[in-house]
């Protein structure tokens, strides 16, 4: 059974699958390599990809993008706060978790992030399905190296809503560090540097590369940095000059804005390859047109505090571990972003230009990598993958807060996974016989300024002085990057634990009803293609009889059966105008109708089998 990679990005997916010896990348039902990250609502249909990108001017408060910035954060992050008021679409609070509220088949529908992301997921996976003409249960999918724990499980679940078992998460770097090794010529040991900058993450990561091995060095980065920041910066650019211009403010106008920010991310790209660029938009706000023009040097200063922090990531990344840029011997580009002209220049300034590689695709090397790592776990026989061996690192510090509120490390980031790494620790005070472990992930000597994952506590501990009872606690990361805590009070043997797939996560009933709620939108999508079909079959019939006895190559009958015809058929056509994606079974009782009235009438005349065929189509 053939296995999967998935790039699940923010701005845009690839899937890629492995066949015998080589792997390809699999287009989409448009006909894309690449799958735009949207999915649109309208009153009768959910689009996916370009289709869904195209509504955001027309549907915008049900056009929904930029879904993995939502992934595994809570509503009352400042990150979910800021980025809310750029977006069209509704987001309300659930319990501190950000849903997406839309109108769709006149019912309002509270969706979580993970239940779009498996949107996209499952039509990814369709495409496959229909290109191979497999079933597709099986996938490696990719994540952002800095993504935290809580982002990986949310993730994993996304994928489980869209009916995909994961066989591992992996780093989208490090994906694209194997699909850099398996093209490049020499066998030789080499030290890669990948710089993945996307639309909405940034990931810096070092990899030794030597055969078929891709052992990960260090890894670096911001969960929430890419050119959807750059278009923001361009478009807070213009809303100011415009409201300048026309002493207004449109800043509370999100259709204006969001038409502006089409605008914009097209200028950007355009600006990649000239000095200038021009932005217009009609009817901008209150009716008024809006036409301006960015040179490249006027983009790149708007950015400079974005460009210039990547390349400080690069230096701590490096330093993280423990090399010289020297030592670096590839840099290798992944991301959309990439394309920026000022980000390969500070790169070609750091390395030299020589170090840049110029062969790996940065839309598609992630896709690649995961498809080839998929075919690896999967232990295909024919697979001459077999032999990858692939160590990545954790990307963030992990450990619990201590009595004072200090942050005790346990295991450090830049540790290899998978790992198990043991701690010490007793009773902070007198009679205690409830121990409560909270823990944390990040960087920061204070607990309450990393990242809270989630708490539990050993029970029964025999009543004793302060630091008496001890604990041997125990975390062990697995290789998707997951993180187990356990501990025990060494003197009775007494443990619990908690695995972080199971807390602040969608529960088992959750997950159940968003299983039943994917296959639902995919049964009413369904649904809505054969109604489409049948009433475009009707349409088509039609405007057939309709030709057959008005159209210059009309066959001859009488003017009083000819009046009939044409009364049909514009009774048919009249009702199909009427009824938007009527029932299947509605549009062949129309069908029947019309077949009623014209065969006896086509019956008559010579050459009417001709005819008649095309009611048999
Ligand atoms: P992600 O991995 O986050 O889904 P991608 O790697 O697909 O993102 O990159 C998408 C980002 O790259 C978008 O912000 C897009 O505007 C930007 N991008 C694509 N092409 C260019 C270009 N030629 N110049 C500048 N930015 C570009
Ligand atoms: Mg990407």
């Amino acid at each position: 059974m053939k296995v999967i990679g998935i790039d699940l990005g923010t701005s845009n997916s690839c899937v890629a699958v492995y066949k015998i010896n080589q792997i390809e990348i699999i287009d989409n039902d448009q006909g894309e390599r690449v799958t735009p990250s949207w999915v649109s609502f309208t009153d009768d249909e959910r689009l996916i990809g370009n289709v869904a990108k195209l509504e955001v001017s027309s549907n915008f408060e049900r056009t929904l993008f930029q879904i993995k910035r939502l992934i595994g954060r809570t509503y009352d992050d400042p990150m979910v706060q800021a980025d809310m008021k750029l977006w069209g679409f509704t987001l309300i609070n659930e319990e501190n978790k950000p849903k997406i509220s839309i109108e769709h088949k006149g019912r309002r529908k509270i969706l979580a992030p993970e239940e779009i992301s498996a949107m996209i997921l499952e039509s990814l996976k369709t495409s496959v399905e229909d290109r191979l003409d497999e079933t597709i249960t099986d996938a490696v999918i990719t994540v952002p190296a800095y993504f935290n724990n809580t982002q990986r499980n949310a993730t994993i679940d996304a994928a489980r809503i869209a009916g995909l078992n994961v066989l591992r998460v992996i780093n989208e770097p490090t994906a694209a560090a194997i699909a850099y090794g398996l093209e490049k010529e020499t066998n030789e040991e080499q030290n890669v540097l990948v710089f993945d900058l996307g639309g909405g993450t940034f990931d810096v990561t070092i990899v030794k590369i030597k055969n078929k091995e891709f052992d990960v060095k260090a890894t670096g980065g911001d969960t929430h940095l890419g050119g959807d920041d750059f278009d923001n910066c361009m478009v807070n650019h213009f809303v100011s000059e415009f409201n300048r211009k026309n002493d207004c403010d449109m800043s509370p106008n999100k259709r204006g804005i969001n038409r502006l920010r089409i605008a914009c991310e097209n200028a950007k790209k355009n600006l990649s390859v000239k000095k200038n660029a021009t932005v217009q938009v009609d009817g901008l706000h209150s009716g008024i047109d809006f036409k301006s023009s960015i040179t490249r040097a006027k983009f790149e200063d708007l950015n400079r505090d974005y460009f210039e922090n990547t390349l400080k990531t690069v230096k701590d990344t490096l330093s993280s571990a423990d090399m010289n840029k020297s030592e670096i011997d590839k840099v290798v580009l992944v991301g959309g972003s990439t394309r920026i002209p000022k980000v390969r220049e500070l790169l070609q300034n750091l390395f030299g230009e020589n170090k840049i590689n110029k062969t790996v695709n940065p839309d598609e090397a992630v896709a690649y990598g995961a498809a080839a790592l998929a075919s690896n776990i999967s232990k295909d026989e024919l697979s001459e993958l077999r032999e990858l061996k692939i160590s990545d690192v954790v990307p963030l510090s992990l450990g619990y807060k201590q009595s004072g509120g200090g942050m005790v490390t346990v295991v450090k980031r830049n540790t290899k996974i998978p790992t198990k790494q043991w701690n010490k620790n007793s009773t902070a005070k007198d009679n205690q016989i409830e121990a409560r472990f909270t823990i944390y992930e990040g960087e920061r000597a204070a607990a309450k300024d990393n990242h809270f994952l989630g708490k539990f506590s050993v029970k029964g501990i025999p009543a004793a002085l302060r630091g008496v009872e001890k604990f041997k606690t125990c975390f062990i990361v697995d290789e998707n990057g997951i993180l187990t805590v356990t501990s025990r009070n060494v003197s009775t043997g007494k443990e619990n634990q908690i695995t972080f797939d199971k807390s602040g996560k969608l529960s088992e009933g959750e997950l159940r009803r968003m299983l039943e709620d994917a296959n639902r939108f995919k049964q009413d999508d369904a649904e809505w293609k054969k109604r489409s079909e049948q009433v475009h079959k009707l349409e088509d019939l039609v405007y057939a009889v309709k030709h057959a006895v008005t159209g210059e190559m009309s066959f001859d009958v009488s003017d009083k059966d000819k009046k009939e015809i044409i009364k049909i058929c514009k009774k048919v056509k009249t009702w199909i105008n009427d009824n938007q994606n009527p029932k299947v079974h509605d549009s062949k009782k129309k069908m029947a109708d019309l077949e009623k009235i014209c065969r006896p009438i086509f019956e008559k005349i010579r050459d009417g089998s001709e005819i008649l065929r095309i009611f048999q189509k």
